[in-house]
């Protein structure tokens, strides 16, 4: 059986259920946070744990718990779950209320959902095998995608057209021609002089926790890396491209709109950020 937690309750996964009138389901007015779990571990905990806290700073929405209530919550999800290897789902929105476009006047409880699921990550790691397709799509989101929250609509049709498309990701271009990142990824290339690029952390895109770990792991290998927004005819001519997320870490992206990136094969320094990512996870 599949648990889930909503506003202080465990309860099976199949029963939880949120009101009619939560801002999350009325405006998206919501929060959310994704931890890979690896070996029973959460991974990047503290960047995961950060990033929430900041999301719910700019909407100023409050802490619903403290991190170490959280976590343990977080825990018994994954007991209950028997869940070794996976993800786990948070979501915290402003809470209920009659719907008014404007906050509630009077203080409202957050609502808090966690679930959880197993993830294949041997599926993750044939894919990073082989590498994957990605189209490009215009952003067509808002001006504030560093925070995390659940108005994910552009990213669901962006997401779309790639499966539609047969590819698995899709990168979306600014007004200015420059690739921002992927529908739930962040977007890297390596420049044929062997430079590591990945967009500026600016309201642009979502301050990937994995990116972040991924330009650490970097410096540590000795690479060259420069945060500047890139373009798709950089990415075109790029030495190899790669794509990073909690959930498939770095993942090596071969082709962009049909076109294949150098031989059309992972390339070196991608699957060397990987292990060396996987080896300190
Ligand atoms: N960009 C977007 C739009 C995302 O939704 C995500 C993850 O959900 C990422 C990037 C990657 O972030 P992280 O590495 O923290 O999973």
């Amino acid at each position: 059986m599949r648990f889930a937690y909503v506003n202080g309750r465990f309860c099976r996964h199949g029963d939880a259920a949120i009101h009619v009138e939560d801002r999350g389901f009325q405006f998206a007015d919501a929060v959310y946070e994704v931890w890979s779990v690896r070996n029973g571990q959460l991974m990047d905990a503290d960047g995961h744990f950060g990033r929430l806290a900041r999301s719910l700073g700019e909407l100023r929405i409050p802490e619903p718990r403290c991190r170490p209530a959280l976590e343990h919550i977080i825990r018994e999800l994954l007991r209950r779950n028997r869940i070794r290897d996976g993800l786990v789902y948070l979501q915290v929105s402003r809470g209920q209320a009659r719907r008014d476009h404007a906050f509630p006047k009077k203080p409202i409880t957050p609502t808090i959902v966690l679930t959880c699921k197993r993830l294949d990550f041997a599926a993750a790691d044939a894919r990073a095998a082989t590498g994957i397709a990605v189209i490009t799509v215009p952003d067509e989101r808002w001006a504030r995608c560093d925070i995390k929250t659940v108005n994910l609509l552009p990213n669901v049709l962006a997401k779309q057209m790639a499966v539609e498309a047969g590819a698995v990701e899709a990168w979306q271009v600014d007004a200015d021609g420059f690739i921002t990142e992927g529908s739930s990824t962040n977007a890297w290339i390596v420049t044929k002089a062997g430079t590591l690029l990945t967009r500026q952390a600016d309201h642009g895109i979502l301050h990937g926790i994995t990116r972040a770990r991924i330009i650490e792991c970097a410096q540590r290998l000795g690479l060259d890396v420069v945060e500047r927004a890139f373009t798709p005819e950089d990415a075109l001519d790029a030495r190899e491209a790669f794509l990073t997320s909690a959930t498939s870490f770095v993942t090596p992206v071969v082709s962009i709109d049909n076109h294949v990136i150098a031989n059309g094969e992972p390339g070196s320094l991608t699957s060397a950020l990987r292990e060396a990512y996987l080896g300190e996870a």
